[in-house]
């Protein structure tokens, strides 16, 4: 059973749903690569998608791509793109990446643009239920003041409100502070401005586009109706960009929005969150042409529990580096027993004998215990235990690691001869040769496993 921290309840919950476990995952915005900061909380989205599948709760996941916003807009833009040119190009980038750091696909990948209908319904409904106002400038506001329990997530203090909001990333401009009623009030749809170019779309209320945090909603609604059983992002979006989905989705429906919320902590650089306006920000393609693997930096970004900030250094991508080449390493090494060996047991259990590595991510995904079990585990393992290949394979899929392929290696006949001689100077009890004989076969690039009734070869690895 899956246990996570709900940032709603401020506990670590059992994640029990009822039919498939709903899951909406805030996913980017397309205005330019997305750096490993994002992609540390997709990864970890990811792994969480991957042991719910495993635990068969079956899954039902939708992560959006938000195509129009204030940064898209500018970048269109800038580079004298039309909206639609310049957000395909960043979202076919995404893509890239998440099919290179071995992201599943989530099951619903909704567009923003793709969804205005349903974003002017339930504007229209949140100005029918009196929470939501025509503005000074022609854009509609929701009003806060008009939903009680706003800030329940982030345990806001409602007086503390109108500083949050001027701290905020999307903090009003002080020009717009007269066009609605009350400072923490946001736009749900923004009026049509000169300087949004070509990017407009008609409305009951003219001309205009939608304000970010309805986006969530609208999508969010559509694929997994209201009370879903998990919604995701970086703890970033806890305010105002959740609080402010509650309010837009639980506002029109007068039902919950969704019964957990799963934050994860920050990729920081010295302290720091890594983000593109920091200008402190890499990019899978930046860390690619150093020479790291794509699965190096899954394994460096998943390396740390999702509930604290990890710092990002080389050292730690080098680290991440060795120990895939280590885990390879023992793969190859079961591989070949498999290939070499007495045949193995069928497996017991999906996770053979990664149990400990099984329990750690169900603890409130605990990926830094899981991968130190899977080690401790390996080190301790009996050559000759069940369900091991099994068990690996399972693993990897939970991390989402690229299985190691089986290579197939021939034992030269010296090789063999001098492993013969080994096990049966240990039969006999001369110690001293076999030791020796296994000196004279590491010197060669072997090692010996030996088993009840006998012993296998094996490459060393790396
Ligand atoms: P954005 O494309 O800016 O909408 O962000 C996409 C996702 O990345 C959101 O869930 C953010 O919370 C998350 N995010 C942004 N910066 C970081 C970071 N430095 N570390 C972890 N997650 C981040
Ligand atoms: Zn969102």
């Amino acid at each position: 059973m899956i246990t996570l921290y709900n940032t709603a309840t401020r506990a670590v919950e059992p994640l029990r749903p009822e039919g498939r476990l709903r899951f909406y995952c805030c996913g980017p915005t397309v205005y330019g690569p997305a750096h490993i900061g994002n992609f540390r909380t997709f990864l970890l989205q990811d792994v969480l998608r991957r042991l719910m599948e495993l635990e068969g709760l079956e899954p039902l996941h939708v992560r959006n791509i938000t195509d129009v916003d204030d940064k898209t807009i500018r970048g269109a833009q800038e580079s004298q793109q039309s909206l639609s040119a310049f957000t395909q190009k960043w979202t076919q980038s995404f893509e890239a990446d998440c099919q290179a750091l071995g992201l599943l696909p989530p099951h619903v990948e909704p567009k923003a643009t793709e969804h205005i209908p349903e974003m002017i319904a339930l504007i229209a409904q949140l100005l029918e239920r009196g929470k939501a106002y025509v503005g000074g400038d022609g854009s509609i506001y929701f009003r806060v003041k008009a939903f009680l329990s706003y800030g329940k997530l982030s345990r806001l203090n409602r007086s503390a409100l109108q500083t949050q909001a001027e701290n905020s990333d999307q903090a009003p401009n002080l020009a717009d502070e007269y066009d609605r009623d009350c400072i923490a009030d946001f736009a749900l749809w923004k009026a049509y401005k000169a300087e949004d170019g070509a990017v407009f779309w008609e409305s009951p209320w003219g001309r205009g586009r939608p304000g970010w945090h309805i986006e969530c909603s609208a999508m969010s609604m559509k694929y997994l109706g209201t009370n879903m059983d998990l919604h995701a992002g970086g703890i970033d979006l806890c305010f105002p960009h959740h609080e402010n989905e509650i309010a837009q989705s639980e506002g029109a429906t007068g039902q919950p929005c969704a019964q957990k919320w799963f934050h994860s902590a920050h990729l920081q650089v010295d302290g720091q969150k890594m983000s593109k306006s920091l200008g402190n920000k890499y990019t899978l393609e930046d860390l690619q042409a150093k020479g790291y693997t794509p699965d190096a930096v899954r394994y460096a970004l998943i390396s740390g529990h999702y509930r604290q900030p990890l710092n990002f250094t080389f050292e730690a991508l080098q680290a991440a580096q060795g120990a895939l080449k280590r885990l390879e390493g023992h793969v190859h090494s079961y591989q070949q027993l498999a290939q070499t060996g007495p045949t193995g047991h069928e497996p017991s259990a999906p996770w053979g004998p990664f149990e400990a590595v099984h329990e750690a991510l169900c603890e409130d995904l605990n990926t830094p215990k899981a991968l130190g079990a899977l080690f401790s585990t390996l080190n301790t393992l009996d050559a000759q235990a069940s369900g091991v290949l099994a068990g690996l394979k399972t693993v990897f899929y939970a991390l989402g690691l690229r299985f190691p392929k089986a290579e197939s290696v021939v034992v030269p006949a010296e090789i063999q001869a001098l492993a013969q001689a080994r096990w049966e100077a240990k039969l006999k009890g001369d110690f001293a040769s076999a030791d020796s004989l296994r000196q004279q076969l590491l010197a060669a690039g072997w090692k010996v496993k030996d088993g009840p009734s006998g012993f296998t070869v094996l490459a060393v690895q790396g």
